[in-house]
């Protein structure tokens, strides 16, 4: 019938109305009480009627799976072994993985071998340009970056307090557990353990097995391929020093590769550089009239 659809509409408004002021009644002046926390109750599904809330004052819950920009996760401060370590081993597969490209990372060297060590030594992350996706997280291998709650990031400097370095990235693994329970516990029972997967495999090699559950105990196979593991690693390691402990004639080697005037392109005069030029042009000129042919 014409107009029922409307009606209905303004009935469903009406009761909306009137259940605000029976919400008011329910909870009457507890609301203000700064001793009762019924908010979150207000704000969950029992709630009824049409209210304003009155942010920054009152904030409304975010459910568990809501993100924000990323943070990194490292060991809590209080840590028995390892206080405040990163999760982090700057595989760069989140700054691969970011569509608008806002993740820098630095990746940190041993001072005295010079050899990458699995640590970042710094990283950005801009959060201007971060749109939330979330891809670096879902891709993380380690569970060492996750997303945030905390979405009240305005600031008065947008050049550089946007750029979040890591001590601002980085939180505690406890943080994780009080923003995200579900999920930490879901992480937690794949990785094997509350620790990181390397410290796991640290101690499943020195023999205990700390904050490991109890299901995921029958770990023989695991410590095998470990083990076995680690021996290749040993192999590559004995080869990689027996090639360095070699004398290597690469002085030599450099001339012949260089048409025998033994200069490397950046030390090479200018002429000669104009030379190696105009050849590397003269063969591409070839391959692109071979192609022609073809
Ligand atoms: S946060 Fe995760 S994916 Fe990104 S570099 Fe670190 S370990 Fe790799
Ligand atoms: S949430 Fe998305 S845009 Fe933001 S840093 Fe992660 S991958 Fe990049």
């Amino acid at each position: 019938m014409n107009g029922s659809g409307f009606i209905k509409g303004m009935f469903v408004t009406l009761r909306h109305f009137v259940n605000s002021y029976v919400d008011d009644v329910r909870y009457g002046f507890r609301k203000f009480s700064p001793q009762v926390d019924n908010f979150e109750l207000r704000q969950g599904t029992q709630a009824e009627g049409v209210f304003t809330v009155q942010y920054p004052d009152e904030k409304v819950a975010v459910p568990e799976r809501f993100r924000f920009v990323p943070f990194l996760v490292v060991n809590n401060f209080d840590h028995a072994s390892d206080p405040g370590k990163d999760w982090c081993t700057s595989c760069g597969i989140c700054a691969k993985v970011c569509p608008p490209q806002c993740i820098w990372i630095v990746r940190s060297e041993d001072p005295t071998t010079g050899r990458p060590v699995p640590e970042p030594e710094a990283f950005f992350i801009d959060i201007d340009i971060c749109m939330n996706c979330g891809f670096c997280a879902e891709f993380c291998p380690f569970d060492a970056i996750k997303m945030d709650h905390d979405y009240e990031l305005a600031s008065f400097d947008r050049t550089n307090n946007h750029v979040f370095d890591k001590p601002k990235l980085s939180k505690e693994m406890r943080y994780w557990k009080s923003i995200a329970p579900t999920r930490a516990v879901e992480e937690m029972q794949v990785r094997g353990g509350w620790e990181h997967k390397d410290a796991q495999k640290a101690e499943r090699r020195g023999g205990a097995v700390r904050g490991k559950p109890e299901a995921a105990a029958p770990a023989t196979a695991a410590v095998a391929e470990d083990a076995s593991k680690e021996a290749k690693r040993e192999a590559v390691r004995a080869r990689k020093a027996e090639a360095e402990a070699a004398p290597a004639p690469v002085a030599e080697a450099t001339p012949a590769a260089d048409g025998g005037s033994g200069a490397k392109p950046w030390t090479a005069s200018h002429d000669e550089n104009e030379k190696r030029k105009a050849a590397a042009l003269a063969r591409k000129a070839a391959r692109a009239a071979k192609r022609g042919e073809g």
